[in-house]
């Protein structure tokens, strides 16, 4: 773990990958404190770390303690109903706590997929909040922060929380429609351990899924260009991390949106037409050091045989896919606008499992999507049941205000989705279970997260299973064992 930061994680689950972060600097007593609460996915994790880098490059201090913050910024998830839920408890609550604290001058910022998506809406129903900050501000928080705390360098400017407290209202600086992306030189302060960092490839989603409302909040599909991802990640490299995770809303279509003809929703990766992620692991293969890289969140309609082989011949790409499918039956994935088919992942993963050997395939999908009959489900479940995936999370479908599932009529009741729910649970525990079992006797790579605790190729941090170590071992670097036993879903070593 860095050393000067602390580090607090709640309610993360496979089913729940919503965490909760407090970052932490050493006290300065004459500057500016920022605390700041991050919720939601790691791609909103990373959007904390660049906001917590531009507030230190304007000489603030952040710190982990609510209580002692100037400024706190709660940096929301809108995902799910729940995910919404939680980011505004978690204002309310840190307004009730400043009044307790006796911290009447403490500013409150909200940022996040909420703020970008529901910042008018917002400053009407929670005028407890000093300033809210949309997705193409994250590199700027540190100015934002001097406006609202100072009212910036101008002597005559009214101090925004002033101009906030006379109308009621917080200040709004989110700008629709992003555009942001970052580059490998933008400050960032990591909030995840030493040895393990996500990198944002690219942002944006071109998809229409019927139940996403991501592309109206995060805009259109941008990637990095690969020599900024490439930069980022031989730095990473130097300063120890031994675990790079890719990250973007599409994995898959990374590069393609720079290509000089469009690419289709169905294009798959192909080298021949410009940047890829083939291409950008190729190059990651080559930067020296020992590290592995991991690919989250890859859309099922652009594999292809030259991703699937650049993956088998670079030892350095982990041997796990997360590959969200949603769903598996025909007429469901038409209605969720998944822009692929049964046959096609069929294939795929047929495909996968024979084309890179000892490959871990992480899922998700959505049970109770409006009109799943009992026989879409029953057929989703013996999916699950013939593929055996060694990782997978279930979502209960939440109607998400402004998408197409949420106007349909036939919305499944809550208590049908929670028995699906539960089937789908039992089933894949014992499937996970199984898994780990088989794992017994063989030997391992592993990398220590803690001093007992390790995690394998298989794993991605926060939401998959964990090795526990009988022995200690160096945190931040690699190690190989032997299995020793399972306990559920983790291993024993
Ligand atoms: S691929 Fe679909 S589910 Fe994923 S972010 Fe894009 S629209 Fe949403």
């Amino acid at each position: 773990m860095r050393e000067n930061t602390a580090f607090v994680a709640a309610g993360l689950s496979p089913e729940n990958p919503t965490s909760k972060r407090v970052a932490q600097t050493p006290p300065r007593p004459d500057r500016t404190k920022v605390g700041m609460i991050s919720l939601g996915c790691a791609k909103n994790l990373v959007d904390a770390e660049i906001m917590l880098g531009s507030v230190l490059q304007c000489g603030m201090e952040i710190t982990s303690r609510a209580e002692d913050a100037d400024v706190l910024v709660i940096n929301t998830c809108a995902f799910i109903d729940s995910a919404k839920e939680e980011s505004i408890n978690s204002i309310l609550e840190a307004h009730q706590q400043r009044g307790l604290s006796k911290r009447p001058n403490q500013k409150l910022i909200v940022s996040g997929c909420m703020s970008q998506r529901f910042s008018s809406e917002l400053r009407e129903f929670l005028p407890e909040v000093d300033a809210f900050v949309g997705l193409d501000q994250v590199s700027e928080l540190g100015q934002i922060v001097q406006s609202v705390v100072t009212g910036g360098d101008d002597p005559g400017r009214v101090l925004l929380a002033d101009a906030a407290r006379a109308t009621g209202h917080g200040h709004n600086f989110v700008t629709p429609h992003p555009i942001y992306i970052p580059d490998y030189d933008t400050p960032r302060f990591r909030l995840t351990p030493v040895h393990s960092a996500y990198v944002k490839i690219a942002e944006g989603c071109n998809h229409p899924c019927s139940f996403c409302v991501i592309p109206q909040m995060r805009g259109k599909h941008r990637s990095r260009a690969p020599e900024s991802v490439l930069a980022e990640i031989r730095g990473l490299v130097k300063e120890g991390v031994r675990e790079i995770n890719l990250i973007s809303q599409d994995t898959t279509y990374y590069g393609m949106d720079l290509w000089s003809q469009k690419a289709g929703p169905r294009q798959p990766v192909d080298s021949s037409r410009g940047p890829t992620l083939a291409a950008l692991l190729r190059k990651i293969q080559k930067i020296e050091g020992e590290f592995w890289v991991r690919l989250l969140y890859t859309h099922p309609a652009h594999w292809s045989d030259e991703l699937i082989e650049t993956i088998a011949e670079c030892d350095k790409v982990a041997r796990y896919i997360d590959i969200p499918l949603q769903h598996i039956d025909e007429s469901m994935l038409r209605r969720m606008q998944r822009e692929t088919s049964r046959a096609h992942i069929e294939k795929l993963i047929g495909k996968l499992r024979a084309g890179i050997p000892g490959l871990a395939i992480r899922t998700t999908f959505i049970i109770g999507f409006p009109g799943e009959t009992e026989a879409e489900f029953e057929t989703l479940l013996d999916f699950i049941g013939c593929v055996r995936f060694e990782r997978l999370g279930v979502f209960k479908y939440s109607e998400e205000e402004g998408s197409r599932a949420a106007k349909m009529s036939n919305q499944i009741p809550a208590r049908i989705k929670n028995a699906r729910y539960r089937i789908v649970m039992s089933t894949q525990q014992q499937i996970a279970h199984d898994i780990a079992r088989k794992k017994v006797g063989s030997e391992i790579k592993l990398l220590v997260d803690q001093p007992f605790l390790a995690r394998s190729e298989a794993d991605a941090p926060d939401v998959d299973a964990q090795v526990i170590l009988s022995e200690t071992a160096p945190v931040g670097e690699f190690t190989w064992r032997r299995i020793t036993g399972s306990r559920g879903y983790d291993l024993l070593a």
